[in-house]
């Protein structure tokens, strides 16, 4: 097939997300047409380490024959059947295998197309279910600045990048938003633990002014991704988790990205953090970006406040539980199981923050952070970590340029780049993406 005008192609025809109006038509993005392992191939023949893992997704890496293999019989079985008043096994089995996983009487999996949905069905369910419960007006959602769960309505409207909202309408009268979780814009002399307390406090405080008969839910990704891999200070997830408790409000946990390895673990939530949310959202990761899938994972309590009561939880998709993705789940679970990636996850992560944090020795950077395979790297002009806050800087795109001249592609945000490689990385890739990255980094300053 002839694809020598696809650049053109896709100026001319293919929106992307998150496209800037300044420069629709004129983007010169990089044509990828091919993959394997934790590398990608462009259209010139350059192999680049991806390393944002496509986007927090890649788990066991690109090209696997027994992926394509599982989904194309899946295909061929049954390509599709509704789910609406039928089934099909391979979800069936999926959901079961997926709650074995899951923390605590997480035992419910209501199926979706990616991450948006998911969250918005998890919201969608907390709305239902309060109003089954004769609560109509406890209805807000309290979400953190930065946080990012998605781009339907209701997940875009919990969304907290400031940027993001500038030109969008958002669902205004549901949601609540608590500041910066990031320690690094602490005040001067404030310790961690009296950070982490005002953070516990700002939660608190927030369910106390507006009243915890409005309040519906928290929702939280444990470490906050596309707002820039940020770790809150340890003891944050039990602390708010224990606020809920106490005020009767759900605790809802936004997996999209940690689920799945990405911490060493099938699930964050109990494993790293300590908690046993309510409900968790994940995606990517649960198919390792071979086919489109998320869930919303509901508690059995949650179910039981509203089983067998006449009324119809309205919420849904032509491909919930679409058979190829769920087959594609169940072989990635599979693999990831039998090549001992969570554990694999496990030995590199010490190895891919220490060579992270040895990046913060470069004047440009004013911030490494990360857990397990996640980091971020932030940069500012000028040195200053404060100052960075003022500015747009184009620097993410800029060091994104320099890495991919020589063999890494990043996931430039602003200032920032964030990465997330396959988890089958080994130790020599991790030490050759940072010293690209590294490379990339002084080629700017
Ligand atoms: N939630 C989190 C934490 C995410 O990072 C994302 C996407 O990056 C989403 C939800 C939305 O997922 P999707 O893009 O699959 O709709």
């Amino acid at each position: 097939m002839d694809n020598t005008n696809a650049k053109q192609w896709d100026n001319d025809h293919f929106l992307h997300p998150w496209e800037g109006m300044d420069t629709l038509g004129k983007n010169n993005r990089t044509l990828v047409e091919g993959a394997s392992g934790i590398h990608v191939v462009s259209d010139e023949g350059n192999k680049l380490i991806d390393g944002p893992g496509g986007m927090w997704c890649t788990q066991i890496g690109y090209g696997r024959e027994e992926m394509a293999e599982a989904m194309a019989d899946q295909a061929r079985q049954l390509a599709y059947f509704s789910p609406f008043s039928n089934t099909n096994s391979t979800a069936a089995r999926f959901a079961r295998e997926i709650v074995k996983r899951a923390p605590g009487d997480l035992n419910q999996v209501f199926f979706t197309t990616g991450g948006s949905t998911a969250v918005d069905t998890a919201l969608r369910f907390v709305q239902f279910r309060n109003n089954l419960l004769g609560l109509p007006e406890k209805k807000i959602i309290i979400s953190r600045q930065k946080a990012y769960h998605g781009s339907t309505y209701l997940a875009a409207s919990v969304s907290g990048k400031e940027r993001d909202r500038l030109w969008l309408d958002k669902a205004n009268e549901l949601t609540h938003f608590l500041p910066d979780v990031n320690p690094l814009y602490r005040a001067q002399n404030q310790s961690i633990q009296d950070f982490l307390n005002e953070k516990v406090a700002d939660l608190e405080n927030a369910i106390q002014t507006l009243g915890p008969d409005k309040v519906a839910a928290f929702i939280a990704e444990p470490i906050l991704a596309s707002g820039g891999v940020i770790v809150p200070p340890e003891g944050y997830h039990k602390r708010c988790l224990e606020v809920c408790r106490r005020n009767d409000v759900l605790y809802i946990s936004d997996e999209v990205v940690t689920a799945f390895g990405r911490l060493g673990h099938w699930f964050a939530s109990k494993e790293v953090f300590g908690i046993e949310p309510d409900i968790i959202t994940c995606a990517k990761g649960l198919t390792s970006g071979y086919s489109p899938m998320g869930a919303a994972i509901i508690s059995d309590r949650l179910i039981e406040d509203v089983a067998g009561q006449d009324a119809t939880f309205s919420n849904g998709y032509t491909y919930s539980g679409h058979p190829v993705s769920a087959a594609a789940g169940l072989k990635s679970m599979e693999i990831i199981e039998q090549e001992s990636l969570l554990e694999h996850v496990q030995l590199m992560t010490p190895i891919f923050q220490n060579r992270l944090r040895e990046l913060s020795e470069i004047s440009l950077v004013t911030d490494t952070r990360g857990m397990g395979l996640m980091g971020c790297v932030q940069c500012s002009e000028t040195g200053d970590a404060q100052d960075d806050l003022k500015r747009d800087y184009q620097l993410g795109a800029m060091i994104d340029a320099e890495c991919q001249k020589r063999g890494l592609i990043l996931r430039p945000i602003v200032n920032m780049c964030v990465f997330s490689p396959p988890l089958i990385i080994n130790e020599a890739e991790i030490h050759r993406m940072f010293d690209i990255l590294k490379a990339g980094l002084l080629a700017v300053l």
